[in-house]
């Protein structure tokens, strides 16, 4: 589960044309909570009237009483579950967004990072612009709000032409909803329907909980367009190969949503197969780091002849307390979540499946009280190639420094782990374990510091650090 170092980035939701459409928005989101726990939000119209209820926290916590969707009124809603990627985890920067422009009131939730933004901010500041939150999706309602275009539409799209990098986003005006997936489609956005309402989703799994069926993906360099008529394609911009961010697959998206074509479980499951075959490892074990590397772990045993066992049992009730702990509760930190199940790994050899390490502190900590309980030998098996770079596009990993791969080799990491033996999967075998036909391409930058779009700030550090 990547032993909490990477924080997931947000999910978006949008509900056109349904009855108790807030309704709907919040049990979407609520299949989504794994994307943002920081703060989540929903926006919904009847035609005339906004609504709003945004607060800092997990839905459940910022819906903490019944009466407060039944005040969300109206058939179209979008909803946003927020991790700070960029702009702090201030209530200024929780979305929803919205804003009065000309012509009414727009909502826009945005998942991803947009990568031009400073060049832009500054001049739409230089040009009179107040700027109500410190996020990048803020940029977008102020270039809508300066063009001299008559619909809201082309407004949008002249916008949207000015931006640069990561962006799935959902926006709400009175008489309309837009989706669109920027042409390199780092995010996940995909459509829904049920006769004739639809739903947009970073994710599928809300769909399949909403009783939706799925369409397909939102494309990239599409924009989606549900009124009164229907839906309406619109290619807004297209580039030669996209870039899906392979880290969803690894390791953010549900392995029970489908996205390109197919569910993410199962090729989750075959890095875990690959993995098997390029690391193989003398054991008589296979557990997983619960529950992200569950999948890839089932995989990994399906190709070894040791059998998968639930070695670690993860607490689920720890909540976000710990997320910034005191250095005595680091120390319980790994023990407060994981406790492995001495009765099965006691004089084993065990691989341990991780679906990736970032710092590899806390794996270090895992493994030692791995073989606190007893294990005879433990190997680690990491699903994903070694992150050696930050990610500009919309996940949280640490300056580059931090990264544990970085600056050591895997010989190196495997001795500050503590571990027998340690292996990654290659990026040849990870691209062979996704569908990759026509244009369609993958963002592999954090392992090979390719980056399809160059950042335009201090490349030396995450993207939380750039921002915040
Ligand atoms: Fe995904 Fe890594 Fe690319 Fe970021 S750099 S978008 S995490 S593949």
């Amino acid at each position: 589960m990547a032993l909490e170092e990477i924080k997931e980035n947000c999910g978006v939701m949008a509900v056109w044309n349904a009855e108790y459409a807030a309704e709907l928005a919040y049990h979407g989101l609520y299949s989504l909570q794994h994307r943002g726990q920081e703060a989540a939000g929903i926006v919904s119209t009847d035609g005339d009237r906004f609504y709003h209820r945004l607060g800092l926290g997990t839905l459940s916590q910022v819906f903490d009483s019944p009466e407060l969707l039944g005040e969300l009124h109206g058939n179209a809603a979008i909803g946003h579950n927020r991790y700070s990627t960029t702009g702090t985890n201030a209530q200024f920067n929780i979305q929803p967004l919205t804003a009065m422009l000309r012509d009414g009131p727009v909502a826009i939730g945005h998942n991803g990072n947009l990568i031009n933004t400073r060049k832009l901010r500054r001049e739409l500041q230089n040009d009179g612009a107040i700027f109500q939150s410190t996020t990048d999706s803020e940029i977008l309602i102020h270039l809508m709000a300066r063009s001299r275009k008559e619909k809201l539409l082309d407004r949008f799209l002249e916008a949207l032409g000015r931006v640069q990098g990561a962006y799935s986003l959902v926006m709400l005006s009175r008489d309309a909803i837009y989706a669109v997936r920027d042409p390199h489609g780092w995010r996940p956005l995909v459509i829904g329907r049920k006769g004739d309402s639809y739903v947009v989703a970073s994710e599928s799994c809300a769909l399949d909980l909403l009783g939706y069926q799925l369409i397909r993906d939102v494309r990239p360099g599409e924009l989606v367009v549900l009124d009164r008529e229907g839906m309406h394609s619109i290619p807004v911009a297209q580039v030669e190969r996209t870039h899906f961010c392979i880290f969803e697959l690894i390791y953010f998206s549900r392995p029970d949503s489908r996205t390109l074509g197919d569910s993410v479980d199962k090729f989750r499951r075959k890095m875990g197969k690959e993995l098997a075959l390029e690391h193989p490892a003398d054991a008589d074990i296979v557990i997983s780091v619960p529950d992200s590397s569950n999948t890839a772990a089932l995989g990994f045993s399906q190709r070894s002849d040791a059998k998968f066992e639930m070695g670690l049992i993860r607490n689920h009730y720890i909540g976000r307390t710990f997320i910034q702990p005191t250095s005595a509760m680091r120390e319980m930190g790994v023990k407060l979540k994981f406790n492995p199940v001495a009765g099965v790994v006691r004089d084993r050899r065990v691989v341990v499946v991780e679906d990736s390490i970032v710092r590899g502190t806390t794996l270090r900590k895992l493994t030692d009280l791995i073989r606190g309980a007893g294990a005879k030998e433990v190997h680690v098996r990491v699903s994903c190639p070694p992150i050696r770079f930050p990610c500009y596009y919309g996940m949280d990993f640490p300056s580059r420094e931090e990264l544990i791969a970085h600056d050591h080799s895997v010989e190196q990491i495997r001795e500050i782990i503590g571990v027998d033996s340690l292996g990654y999967l290659s990026v040849e075998k990870l691209l062979e374990s996704v569908p990759g036909s026509g244009n369609q391409g993958y963002c592999t930058a954090c392992f090979t510091g390719e980056y399809p779009i160059p950042p335009d700030g201090d490349e030396e550090t995450g993207t939380k650090e750039r921002y915040s």
